[in-house]
């Protein structure tokens, strides 16, 4: 099983992955609702990958990827950070934080994540156990 954490305050948003990845099979799908819990769950759970949203409530998913990134039990995590409004820049941005991939909402359908969610969705269809490597800057 992999485990994926989705660190995302809106509830369609988690809905619609969660369905994805309960379609797919083979993860075990967290979800927190703000950067706070999200960073609890990630040193609690230690998940396989994290997604996450960057304009989140009490610590932003910048906040939140700088304190994982720092720690020595959650900075291999690869994160994939999200926005629902992406600028010039904000993939840079998003790098220089320490996050491994970036993507625009809504996910999966487009954007240069896409290759690393769905190489992780089609791995565990192919053969139930969805190894996962995101690897940095793989676009
Ligand atoms: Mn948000």
């Amino acid at each position: 099983m992999t485990k994926v954490l989705y660190v995302e305050d809106n509830d369609d948003n988690v809905y619609m992955l969660k369905m994805r990845f309960e379609l797919a099979g083979g993860f075990e799908f967290l979800s927190a609702e703000d950067g706070e819990v999200g960073c609890a769950k990630a040193r609690a759970e230690l998940p396989d990958i994290i997604l996450m949203d960057l304009d989140l409530p009490v610590i932003d998913g910048w906040e939140v990827t700088r304190l994982l990134k720092n720690g020595a039990t959650t900075q291999h995590i690869p994160i994939i950070a999200l926005t629902a409004h992406a600028m010039a820049g904000s993939r840079e941005q998003a790098l220089a934080a320490g996050c491994d991939e970036f993507d625009t909402k809504p996910m999966i359908s487009t954007g240069p994540c896409k290759k690393s969610i769905s190489c992780l969705l089609d791995a565990s269809v192919a053969d139930g156990s969805a190894t996962l490597r995101c690897d940095a800057g793989s676009g």
